[in-house]
């Protein structure tokens, strides 16, 4: 099966480009207090290290706006400024260096101050997420609706488009967020077919990590079978790191991106005479920052595993108290399990740099 991406405007947030082809960008949001500039900026690092490719913070106040000059400096991706009704915080989240910021134009308090906010962008060269969701669709879109079902959400994009095209803005992406995976589907397959922007996907409090991972890759999965999404942002009720993860698996397994190696465990059964739940997990902690695209296979026994292990780059199959190494397909050693984690790992990070020998 083969992804034919619909065809959107090309923006730039910072120095990555979103729609028109490019690749699907993968993003997140901290959740420091973006006035501690320290916390904020570890945070980022550590996201940058797993793959995220644009940030956004949350702008509350006028000291974190303030903040985002010094985070930017010592950060290598993207700031975006989330922003919600006050515009000054906007402009001033532009003055001070973000690159992108996400507001609702709709309640950002009247055409004026809509006015300034976009001409704050043009100055800038800042590009604008009309981001809408379930609880911020306006009163007479809700009133007609009865609820904010998907065509409530996409009147209420269209209307902050139009708002923005109106006052001659048009590096814009946008995002209709739901909680419910189903009104995402409906609203975003709507919306691709009435626009052309960019879109940003996202289940808006998707839950924790099971309950959002499964959420948001059903409807993301589903979206980006279909084409549609430009950017994604997965949301867990959990450390951001763990988004990126998500995120990246996500396009994995829809065979959109790659990075980093992948791994394939079994879930184990009576035949496995090795702990290989920990060894699994303690390969996938060590993946994490890999950004080679290896297959790496980690099974319990030798009934499947050989096999599994084979077609990877790099398998291990449990046995009787030893694991035996594979390497492109050929038996490579034999490990008593006590040492199996340290052999596996230097030669996984030997296969990473480029030795395979
Ligand atoms: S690889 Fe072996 S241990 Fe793992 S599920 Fe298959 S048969 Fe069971």
């Amino acid at each position: 099966m083969q992804i034919i991406r619909k065809n959107t405007r090309q923006i730039a947030v910072g120095n990555v480009a979103i729609g028109g082809g490019a690749p699907i960008a993968v993003q997140s949001m901290t959740n420091t207090d973006t006035r501690d500039v320290e916390a904020t900026v570890a945070q980022v690092k550590r996201l940058e290290d797993v793959g995220c490719e644009i940030i956004r913070v949350a702008v509350l106040d006028m000291a974190a706006a303030a903040a985002i000059r010094a985070i930017r400096e010592r950060i290598s991706i993207p700031l975006i400024a989330d922003i919600h009704f006050d515009s000054r915080l906007a402009v001033a989240a532009m003055e001070h260096g973000a690159q992108g910021i996400r507001i609702n134009p709709g309640n950002i308090g009247g055409l004026e101050k809509l006015a300034r906010v976009v001409d704050a962008a043009k100055v800038h060269n800042v590009s604008i997420r009309v981001g809408v969701n379930s609880g911020s669709v306006e009163k007479d879109i809700l009133a007609r609706h009865g609820h904010p079902v998907p065509a409530a959400l996409v009147e209420s994009a269209l209307r902050n488009i139009a708002l923005l095209e109106k006052m001659g803005f048009a590096e814009i992406k946008v995002s209709i967020k739901s909680s419910d995976a189903l009104t995402t589907i409906d609203a975003y397959r709507q919306l691709a077919a009435q626009a052309d922007y960019p879109l940003h996907l996202g289940v808006t409090e998707a839950g924790g990590l099971i309950a959002g991972t499964v959420k948001s890759s059903v409807a993301l999965g589903i979206l980006l079978s279909e084409g549609i999404g430009d950017t994604i942002r997965i949301s867990l009720t959990r450390d951001p790191v763990e988004e990126i993860r998500v995120a990246y698996e996500l396009l994995r397994a829809l065979h959109i991106r790659q990075r980093g190696p992948e791994l394939i465990s079994c879930p184990t059964c009576g035949r496995c005479q090795v702990d290989l739940f920990s060894l699994a997990e303690k390969v996938e902690q060590h993946v994490q920052t890999i950004e080679t695209p290896l297959k790496i296979a980690v099974m319990g026994c030798v009934v499947n595993g050989p096999g599994e292990a084979r077609e990877a780059d790099l398998g291990v199959a449990g046995g009787h108290g030893v694991g035996i190494i594979f390497k492109k397909g050929e038996v490579f050693k034999k490990v008593p399990e006590g040492e199996l984690l340290e052999v596996f790992i230097a030669e996984l990070d030997k296969m990473a740099a480029g030795d395979g020998s």
